[in-house]
């Protein structure tokens, strides 16, 4: 059985694990959590809605419902001019390799003043503590966010921003405290979330006036401070609490890799997901087999300028590494590419409902669902977890 070992626990590790194991290979998943953490759903950890545990899938529960052998190391270097990765604890030797460890964040002058939704999990908690500290003194101002990278638009992420956001909107007003609140929505850009199309900005300018949301949009970040954000032209936003979501960047390993990586420090890939090494002509990926395969928010993600890295993307690149590999180790030419599966897709929930937002070549669309989005996104929460245990049916594509 050929062996395929795989770095990261995230949705495109955990994917590439359950379908690679489809196909017969033989799996180690190294990880430096025990869980596969559902990010998309951890939006409700900071207003109470869900407990942490909720959003935690144990990863020796998959590895039972899945056979793949578990490896819990942290790793620190990839040379694959060796075959070999370098952890913390020994070091392996592979056969075939995936990368799905996720991606890196952009450095921020007093990043200690903030706490970000999207970094490690456990700051879910301690954003959760800031805010019921100051539901606690009665009033406060809150301003919630996200960064750019100049050098790789896709790693942006923004719409967690404004879904823990309008979650503490709500959070408050069923409170009877909103009016003691000052709240913000802050963004480098002129037009945050402009890839989601016109429409869906037009709607998100309507939400921010509805809920009384301030906006400060189109100033550069020049340093976050413990009591507000500082800008270029040297004015304050005042904020007792910072939300802020950094853009990604390539995670810290790769740069001490042999990996080619762009500007921004992802990984190099082809539609197919092979890592497109570029140091030994003669090597076997020349010869069209290839041993190094990237997936998830650890690439440089190809396509239009809207592009975005998302679950559903990292779902489909993993799956299509198994299929790949195994058409590889056949002998077959057949290969599934990832850049045609690109859009957005996403139910951007706000406490009490939800917008279906849908992004593709051919434009943007946001569709309000009140209420009934909300509890979609929480079904689609459970059906994550159960269909990736095996303990009920995979949708097909989902
Ligand atoms: C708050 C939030 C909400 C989101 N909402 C949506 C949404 O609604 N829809 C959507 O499609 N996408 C959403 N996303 C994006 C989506 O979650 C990511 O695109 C996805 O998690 C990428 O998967 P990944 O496996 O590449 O990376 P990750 O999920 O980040 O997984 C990386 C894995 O690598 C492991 N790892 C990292 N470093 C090391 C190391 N040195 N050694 C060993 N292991 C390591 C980690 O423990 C983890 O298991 C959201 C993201 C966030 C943060």
């Amino acid at each position: 059985m050929k062996k395929v070992l795989i770095l990261g626990g995230g949705f495109a590790g955990v994917e590439a694990a359950i379908f690679l194991r489809k196909e017969g290979f033989s799996v180690t998943l190294i990880s430096n959590r025990d869980y596969f953490y559902i990010y998309p759903t951890s939006i409700w950890i900071p207003t109470g809605e869900s407990k942490f545990e909720d959003i935690c899938v144990p990863l020796k529960d998959l590895q039972k419902a899945h056979g793949f052998e578990l490896i819990i190391d942290e790793v620190t270097a990839i040379k694959s001019k060796e075959n070999k990765v370098y952890c913390t604890k020994e070091t392996y030797e592979y056969e075939y390799l995936v990368v799905a460890m996720g991606s890196g964040k952009m450095k921020h002058q007093g990043s200690e003043n903030f706490l970000s939704i999207c970094g490690v999990p456990e700051d879910s908690l301690k954003i959760k503590d800031k805010i019921d500290a100051l539901i606690q003194k009665g009033s406060g101002k809150i301003a919630m966010g996200f960064g750019g990278n100049p050098k790789d638009p896709s790693n942006v992420r923004g719409g967690p921003a404004f879904e823990v956001l309008f979650n503490v909107h709500n959070q408050l007003k069923k409170l009877g405290i909103r009016d003691n609140f000052e709240l913000t929505f802050f963004a480098p850009m002129a037009e945050p979330g402009a890839r989601m199309g016109k429409q869906a900005l037009k709607m998100m300018d309507v939400m921010f006036n509805k809920l009384d949301i301030k906006k400060h949009f189109g100033k550069k970040i020049t340093k976050f401070e413990e009591d507000g954000i500082v800008f270029e032209d040297e004015s304050k936003l005042e904020s007792d609490f910072t939300m802020f979501i950094p853009a990604g960047n390539g995670h810290n390993v790769f740069a001490n890799s042999d990996l080619p990586l762009n500007d921004s420090g992802m990984i190099l890939i082809n539609d197919y997901c092979e890592v497109q090494h570029n140091f030994d002509e003669s090597s076997e990926t020349q010869k069209g087999i290839c041993k190094v395969f990237a997936i998830g928010d650890s690439v440089a993600l190809q396509g239009p300028d809207w592009r975005a890295k998302q679950g559903h993307v990292a779902e489909v690149m993993a799956r299509n590494v198994a299929f790949n590999l195994k058409q590889m180790v056949l002998g077959s030419d057949a290969r599934k590419g990832y850049e045609e599966h690109i859009n957005i897709l996403c139910v951007m929930d706000s406490g009490d409902g939800a917008a279906f937002v849908y992004r593709d070549n051919k434009g943007g669309k946001m569709i309000p669902m009140p209420f009934i989005g909300h509890w979609l996104k929480k079904g689609w929460g459970f059906y994550c977890r159960n269909s990736k245990l095996g303990k009920i049916p995979r949708i097909p594509g989902m």
